[in-house]
């Protein structure tokens, strides 16, 4: 049996104390979590207790570092008990098993976003990576902590956009002429850069609905300034029956992103040279072997892949796409998965009768994902509760504000 399938919905509600709206649960299908969040405790609008230490955040103590990992595991799990109600912990989908056995909820970035906002916990113990952490922070009250357990838990490709390089591409592009663009960004990406999007007219998206998020930027505008995933920017423009003519990447690396005023001026596209350096591991001749392997076999791939691995693809989708096509896959079929191995596997494991395998014979693992391990999730465990919080990520509430505009209109949208 896959996993069943929880319905919940989004809209926006204010939130007095900060001046901003957030999410509420609501209604869209999301695919659902393996377990639903818990209902928030006695304790659950407390004051955050806010003993924080920069020796804390910056070196893992040796009772953590040295202790062997079946210890943690109890220990967090006396940890996780005692803290009750007033902790949700929340596991994106690349998370080790022995993480994802505290989670509450599990899922992809916008469904733990989700999670995080409709809860009432005062804790958030976000097993993620940092732009994760920022987004459930943007959408939570600052009476909540969100904890990111290991701060080095960072994301390659959010690490590749910065907000004054995309402001210098910004100014490029108003200096080219030809229209209006409108920026879209990937949840994938920084908060400064979330907001830079609100401040501009721009949303968010995410794998799941970049291609309606890409309509609405055509419908206001002439061309997409699209943030920071190259490969999703252009395998969904493609999809939608934009030709690769019409698209031009924005090299930060260059002067004037590597291009002409008259390329960016012609662009319907300008995609920002970004990348995922998990998914952009497997090849083409990893289809190719694998076909020539198992020639029944379906090749199902995420769209943070390269293009050519995406038009060699059966299909391919988000991660809760992903999930959905293999629990409706027929018994006896053979699939080869692009996508983060720690999910494949996983996956293979839920569905023992199918076989179902990474397209790539080397390990493709988010290694900052990684760092979110048995250790660090003992440590900022224990450490609430002794009453300390560590790790906690916190946007500065200028820059939420914009952010969560961009974050807004994607709900809004999609
Ligand atoms: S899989 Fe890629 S995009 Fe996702 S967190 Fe890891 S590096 Fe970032």
């Amino acid at each position: 049996m896959g996993r069943r399938a929880a319905t919940v919905q989004s809209s926006i509600r204010a939130d007095p104390s900060r001046n901003l709206p957030l999410l509420q649960p609501s209604s869209v299908d999301d695919g659902g979590p393996q377990t639903e969040p818990r209902e928030a405790g006695a304790l659950a609008l407390a004051p955050v207790p806010v003993k924080t230490s920069a020796t804390l955040e910056a070196t893992l103590p040796d009772d953590y570092a040295l202790a062997p990992e079946e210890d943690l595991l109890a220990r967090a799990a006396r940890a996780r008990r005692s803290l009750g109600d007033d902790a949700l912990v929340l596991a994106h989908h690349y998370q080790c098993d022995e993480v994802v056995a505290f989670a509450d909820a599990t899922g992809d970035s916008f469904k733990l976003a989700r999670h995080a906002a409709r809860s009432r916990s005062p804790f958030i113990v976000f097993c993620g990576v940092h732009f994760m952490a920022e987004t459930a922070d943007i959408l939570t009250r600052p009476d909540q902590a969100v904890i990111l357990p290991d701060l080095a838990a960072g994301c390659s490709m959010a690490d590749m956009a910065h907000v004054r390089q995309v402001e210098d591409c910004w100014e490029a592009l108003r200096e080219a002429g030809g229209g209006a663009t409108v920026p879209i960004t990937y949840m994938n990406s920084s908060a400064a850069i979330k907001a830079f999007c609100g401040r501009h007219g721009g949303a968010v998206c995410t794998s799941s609905n970049a291609r309606r998020l890409i309509e609405w930027a055509l419908g206001r505008g002439e061309r997409v300034l699209f943030l920071p995933d190259q490969h999703l920017g252009r395998n969904t423009a493609h999809a939608m029956g934009h030709p690769l003519e019409s698209m031009v990447v924005w090299d930060p690396a260059l002067s004037m992103g590597g291009l002409t005023p008259g390329a960016l001026r012609a662009a319907r596209f300008v995609l920002w040279k970004g990348h995922c350096s998990v998914h952009t591991r497997f090849t083409l001749e990893d289809v190719h072997r694998f076909r020539a392997a198992h020639p029944e076999g379906r090749v199902l791939v995420h769209p943070e892949c390269t293009f050519d691995v995406v038009q060699a693809a059966d299909c391919w989708g988000s991660t809760e796409y992903i999930r959905r096509v293999l629990d409706e896959a027929e018994p006896g079929s053979t699939w080869a998965i692009g996508t983060e191995i720690h999910l494949t596997n996983r996956l293979a494991s839920e569905h023992p009768d199918k076989s179902v395998r990474s397209l790539s014979p080397v390990m493709c693992l988010c290694a900052t994902m990684y760092r979110i391990d048995p250790p660090h999730l003992c440590w900022a465990l224990e450490s609430l509760v002794r009453g300390e919080v560590v790790h906690r990520v916190s946007v500065p509430t200028e820059v939420a504000a914009e952010a969560v505009v961009a974050l807004e209109r994607m709900l809004e949208i999609a």
